[in-house]
Formats: C-alpha cells, structure tokens, sequence
C-alpha cells in the first residue's frame, strides 16, 4: 500500500502515460502505476546504488521486470529517447534539488506532457523554475502524514502568470485556502517572528536590518493572506 503522499502524486498520473519516476528508491510509485493500470510502462531513475538495488529487487519481486526499467543514473539521464516518456514523477525531495534536476537535461523535457512534482519544502523554488520554462500549474495539493505537511505541484507546458505571493503559497492553494495551508503558514510566520525577535536584540548591521525588514514584510504579506 502507497502513503498518503504518493497515492496523492498517484492520482495525478494520465491513463496510460509512460512514466519516468526520478528518484524512485524502492520503486513504490511505479510499481503501483503499472499494478493498476494507469501506466503502461514505467522508468524508474535512481542516482544512488542502494535505493537503486532496492528498485530493481521490488521490480523483481512484483514480476514487473517488462514493464519497468530501472536505471542508475543522476535525474533525468534515466529517460532515453526511444523510452517515449508522456509524465514525470519526481517526489520526496527539496524544491531546490528537483528545480536542480529539471534544469540540466532541459532536452530530456520535450515531449513530455506533464510533470508532476512533490517537493518536501521550498515548493517556491520549481514555481520559479516553472515560470522561467514555460510550464504552467495545472493543479496543486497540500496533505499532511504523519505531521509532515507536503505539497504536490501539476506542470503541463504553457505560460502562467504568478503574483510574488502566489509563487510562495501556490496559486491554487491559496485560492483553495484548506486547513493543512492555514497551519502551514501560520507556522511559518510564527517561525519568522522569531528570528526577527532574535534579529532585533542583535547589533543593527545593514544585513541585518535588511533581513529584518525582509521578515516583515513576509509576515505582513502572507499573514494577510
Ligand atoms: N520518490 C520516493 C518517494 O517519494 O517516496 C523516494 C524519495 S527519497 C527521500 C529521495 C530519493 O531520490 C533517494 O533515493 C535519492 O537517492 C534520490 N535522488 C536524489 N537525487 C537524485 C538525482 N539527482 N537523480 C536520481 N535520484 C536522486
């Protein structure tokens, strides 16, 4: 059985696609797309040896070995030409390391119809990235499991216009304003509160003053949110 998390990226995934799921580690994401399904065939990339052993023996072990390939290799250099991938799953990792994948194989990208991302943190950074590549949001989700809060970012190619706001808190979760979106950022600002509590009692240097006006400006801007 999936988590929460990823029967949620899961969902999102097109009848039929041809998936490549970049940093699979055990191959779980695959696995179920191919057992029910919704994928026809699947990569799955990782860049590390023991996740990638534990890939190929979950493969094995669900008898999926023609359906699904897995290879050692960093991000998106596990996806071939001939592989006629259609999505891209890239899950459990840092906004900033998924942006970093996405953005050193851009030619691996043409073709494929849609992304679908799940940064642990930082979602801000592939919204940039997002922006800058013309793919646009389609639709965003925000879960908590197990007292961790997770975002989940749709990308199919096109333009969008995002507001600063909008590409820190998403725009489809802050028009959606859910409960698990409210506790997150009101904890984030109660976060930001403090370091500029601890910031005021420091010595008044530029940066210092900067990264003080910064906080609050972010603590007044979302918190109107
Ligand atoms: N995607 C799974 C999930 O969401 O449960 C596994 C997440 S796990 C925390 C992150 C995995 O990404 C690790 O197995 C790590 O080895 C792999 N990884 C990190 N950087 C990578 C890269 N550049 N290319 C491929 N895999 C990478």
């Amino acid at each position: 059985k999936l988590s929460k998390r990823l029967e949620s990226v899961a969902k999102f995934v097109p009848q039929d696609a041809i998936i490549a799921d970049i940093g699979s580690d055990h191959a779980y994401l695959p696995c179920y797309l191919v057992h029910n399904n919704i994928a026809k065939s699947a990569i799955a990339g990782e860049v590390v040896k023991g996740p990638y052993e534990s890939a190929c023996q979950e493969v094995q072990k669900e008898q999926l070995t023609t359906k699904i390939t897995v290879r050692l290799a960093d991000g998106l250099a596990a996806i071939e030409p001939e592989d006629g991938v259609t999505a891209i799953t890239i899950a459990g990792m840092g906004g900033p390391l998924i942006a970093t994948i996405l953005e050193k194989h851009p030619e691996v990208l043409k073709g494929v119809e849609r992304l679908i991302l799940q940064p642990n943190i930082h979602a801000k950074v592939i919204r940039e990235w997002a922006l800058q590549n013309s793919w646009k949001i389609i639709d965003e989700v925000i879960l908590s499991e197990d007292d961790k809060i997770y975002e989940i970012l749709v990308l199919e190619p096109g333009d969008m216009h995002l507001s600063e706001i909008e590409q820190l808190l998403g725009p489809v979760l802050q028009q959606q304003h859910s409960e698990v979106f409210q506790s997150k950022w009101t904890r984030e600002i109660d976060q930001w509160g403090n370091v500029r509590e601890a910031l005021q009692k420091a010595e008044q240097t530029p940066e210092i003053v900067a990264k003080s006006a910064e906080l609050a400006h972010l603590i007044a801007t979302v918190g109107e949110v």
